[in-house]
């Protein structure tokens, strides 16, 4: 099947129709629970049974398309928090490697897939196939997903 653009392209670049900028920063929505958050960025663990540990983390300034666009003092606020996530969730997790993606192809808004590797892995050695969600994915065992959301909150606490 060929891929595309989205069709609104113009609008979500422009920020005029940025899903991520009208982002009301809730603990928990129909994505995921958020486990760590800044004045200007959050981090939410996926919902999504696509990889166990899978944790977008989402820039809340202004509306940023490319990371070169922060200024100095955001970049060090965005990739802080980047890195101080990637590291809990390796603390917790102990995964082979963590993976870092910051692609922006369906959501051109300012956010980083953080992904854990392991043994047991949908492409070992590879790039993690990741797919824009459909939301009819399947989801996380629910208790599942609140206990580690409960272990990486105090991790990161
Ligand atoms: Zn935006």
């Amino acid at each position: 099947m060929k891929s595309e653009w989205p069709g609104n392209w113009a609008e979500q670049i422009s920020g005029r129709a940025c899903e991520m900028c009208r982002s009301e920063r809730l603990d928990e929505d129909t994505y995921g629970i958020r486990i760590f958050s800044t004045a200007d960025v959050d981090a939410v663990l996926q919902r999504a049974a696509i990889q166990r540990g899978y944790t977008l983390v989402i820039w809340r300034g202004r509306h940023v398309v490319e990371p070169f666009e922060l200024t100095e003092p955001e970049a060090q606020s965005y990739w802080k928090a980047t890195l101080t996530v990637a590291k809990a969730l390796a603390t917790f997790y102990r995964p082979l490697k963590m993976n870092y993606e910051t692609l922006g192809n369906s959501v051109p808004h300012l956010h980083t897939h953080l992904l854990p590797r392991f043994v047991e892995d949908p492409a070992p050695g590879r790039p993690f196939p990741l797919l824009p969600q459909s939301r009819d994915e399947p989801p996380i065992d629910p208790v599942q997903l609140a206990s580690d959301a409960a272990a990486l909150r105090a991790l990161l606490g």
